[in-house]
């Protein structure tokens, strides 16, 4: 028999919280699961932002309780994903239907220096892949070697495209 305190205790379990500072900005953390409450989806109206930095896993549960969920939010709410997680970028690029009517407006890519193994994560919006047709170029902030996007690109440049 686990405890069920034990599952509290690490930052994996699941928050949605709405923001004081940023209204109509609503702060998502931890896993999306089977055990993760994404009922706030029903009460979004007006322009609404979902902050999905702090966002370290979906697992197959979570994809399907998302999709339910974002399905229920009401016509008068437009969406936007803001801040996502490599996590979350994987699972968009993969599941079709888990945008919804949102868009992405920035994320966050993991891109390990090839020379110093530093493990940098930038912020990239979507916008500028648009304009540009490419990510701009990042360097490593320890020895300023410029960091390699590679097969990120294409991934990443399909959310770009969008709607
Ligand atoms: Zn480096």
């Amino acid at each position: 028999m686990t405890p069920k305190t034990r599952a509290s205790k690490g930052a994996e379990s699941f928050v949605a919280r709405a923001s004081r500072e940023q209204p109509g900005t609503w702060e998502l953390a931890g896993s999306i699961d089977e055990n993760a409450d994404l009922s706030f989806f029903r009460a979004l109206h007006g322009p609404s932002r979902l902050n999905l930095r702090q966002i370290k896993r979906m697992n197959s549960h979570g994809v399907r309780s998302w999709l339910e969920n974002i399905r229920k939010m009401p016509g008068t709410a437009t969406l936007e994903l803001i801040e996502c997680s490599p996590v979350m970028i994987d699972q968009l690029s993969m599941v079709t239907g888990l945008l919804g009517r949102g868009r992405v407006v920035s994320f966050y890519v993991s891109l390990p220096c090839l020379r110093c193994g530093y493990e940098h994560e930038e912020l990239f919006f979507t916008e500028d892949y648009r304009r540009d047709g490419h990510l701009p170029a990042v360097s490593c902030p320890r020895c300023a070697t410029t960091l390699e996007l590679g097969e990120v690109e294409s991934q990443y440049g399909q959310l770009g495209r969008g709607k």
